[in-house]
């Protein structure tokens, strides 16, 4: 029978590819990287080409490694990098340009610009989001007006945009089909999110003409089949949803306060706010969580641009440990650090602060302080900033009571108790930490028959560890006095 379900994730820098059987248990999976392009100061490109070659390369070698066939392969899910925008040639189905990733910054002056009209408003009331560069729209508006003859081109219907599931998807079906998901139209900026429509006064503040968008589809729907030259046989694409959405699927989500919170690179906090959209005063996201039949369940959503890479910073930087998972070593053996904080601001800080010009520092240091203290202050501090947003979601209305972990952080016991104490509330490890890939696998399977319903994909979640927190109140209250206090010396003057 054919019930496995195969999972394309489409990072940002890299591909993988994971086949699961009926059970959600991994049956095999390959990855490939690909490269970051940095043309100017600001700027973040990838070759459409690579992405592409990228993700058939590494699903024909997870069919392999799997030992199965294409007809054994019940659907495909889609994750995604979000935000990041290609435009091609409906005809020869080239881009016209390379994907705009979403780290890139060069809308920042159009943004402003929108800003000093009073846009913001109604881009917040109707997507959710923020006049920000980080979403596409303003990505389309620069490849339209930057690409020799682009805007005749779009005008006379021959371009399509698309994030990078809807690109993939295009170029899976051999053009036949150009949509996307929900949750990937949300991060547009040019979805409402209220009516789940394209939006004519958005596409006209943007100028970006209807005919270039895709078709809009639940997380799990058809989507079509893939060629039948790319894997043997022609596959049903069952499913499609952006990389945090799949996550929060992933680990079963589905109900009204759920909370999930991925530590990769950065940390990205989403919980589902179950029928009404919630409108944030602490600068927090509203998005679409996902649409499974017809039926929209929206999150709350706050980012922490640097997690992980704050401890790839002091194993690459700073060169003072030899591997991330050495950090767990150094926090267990020198405990909690009190007076030493360490505010990872190398990008800026995200929500709920938005202070692109603050700048990382390390304080409270005296003479006793060493490496050791640092490693710890800098497993603390991603720690504090998931307080800092959970407490905006509390003064947004939400409290979870528990929230549920994933990524290549959380096999750290040590942070992860360390993050139980300072939440004050029940933080749950799963068995699988891939929570992304497996939320386009259930997805592709609700889709396609191999699951039910969402109940019958709550009870495969499987629990690894739970972790309680056993630190007083007093000390809770002291430690984060000090990371605010940090905080308020690192944040700019504007
Ligand atoms: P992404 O999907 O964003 O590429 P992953 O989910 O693969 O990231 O997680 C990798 C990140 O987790 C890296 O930034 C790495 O520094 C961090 N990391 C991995 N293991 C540990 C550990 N044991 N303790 C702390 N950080 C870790």
């Amino acid at each position: 029978m054919s019930n496995y379900l195969i999972a394309i994730d489409q990072g940002t820098s890299s591909s993988r590819t994971v086949v699961f059987d009926a059970r959600a248990q991994v049956v095999g999976s390959a990855q490939q990287e690909f490269t970051q392009e940095y043309p100017q100061p600001g700027w973040v490109e990838h070759d459409p080409e690579e992405i592409w070659d990228s993700v058939v390369a590494v699903t024909r070698s997870a069919l392999k490694r799997s030992a199965i066939s294409g007809n054994e392969v019940a659907a495909i899910g889609i994750t995604n990098q979000r935000e990041t925008t290609l435009v091609w040639d409906r005809d020869s189905g080239h881009c016209i340009h390379h994907a705009i990733v979403w780290q890139d910054r060069r809308t920042a002056a159009y943004c402003a610009e929108l800003q000093a009209k009073g846009f913001e408003d109604s881009v917040i009331a109707k997507t959710g989001l923020r006049l920000d560069p980080y979403f596409s729209a303003t990505k389309i508006a620069w490849i339209l007006d930057h690409v020799d003859g682009a805007k005749d081109l779009a005008l006379a219907g021959r371009l399509a945009f698309g994030t990078v599931d809807c690109f993939l998807l295009w170029r899976l079906t051999g053009g036949r089909v150009h949509a996307t998901d929900a949750t990937n139209a949300a991060r547009t900026l040019l979805f409402n999110i209220h009516t789940q429509q394209w939006d004519e006064d958005l596409l006209r503040m943007f100028s970006i003409p209807q005919s270039i968008l895709p078709e809009v589809r639940d997380c799990a729907a058809n989507f079509g089949g893939t060629d039948k030259g790319l894997f043997g046989s022609e596959i049903p694409i069952a499913g499609i949803a952006g990389d945090q959405h799949a996550a929060l699927i992933g680990q079963a989500g589905f109900e009204n306060g759920m909370t999930k919170s991925t530590y990769g690179t950065g940390c990205f906090v989403m919980a589902n706010t179950g029928k009404s959209p919630i409108r944030s005063k602490n600068k927090l996201l509203t998005t679409v969580a996902y649409r499974l039949d017809g039926e929209t369940t929206y999150a709350l959503e706050g980012s922490i641009f640097v997690a992980g890479s704050a401890i790839q910073w002091l194993r690459d930087r700073l060169k003072v440990i030899d591997d991330a998972a050495s950090s767990e070593k150094i926090a267990e053996a020198t405990g909690i650090v009190d007076h030493v904080h360490l505010v990872p601001a190398f990008a800026g800080l995200g929500a709920p602060y938005w202070d692109p010009n603050a700048r990382a520092a390390i304080m409270g240091m005296s003479r006793d302080t060493g490496i050791d203290e640092i490693v710890t202050a800098t497993l603390q501090a991603i720690a504090y900033q998931t307080v800092d947003l959970n407490n905006a979601m509390i003064d947004d209305g939400l409290s979870a009571s528990l929230i549920r972990v994933d990524g290549g952080m959380v096999t750290n016991n040590w942070f992860l108790q360390f993050l139980a104490d300072m939440l004050n509330v029940i933080v749950d490890r799963p068995v699988n930490v891939e929570s992304t890939a497996l939320g386009a696998a259930f997805v592709a399977g609700l889709q396609s028959g191999v699951f039910d319903t969402t109940d019958e994909i709550g009870k495969i979640w499987q629990l690894d560890r739970q972790f309680a927190s056993t630190m007083g109140a007093d000390r809770r209250v002291e430690l984060y006095r000090g990371w605010r206090d940090a905080v308020a010396r690192v944040r700019s003057a504007s």
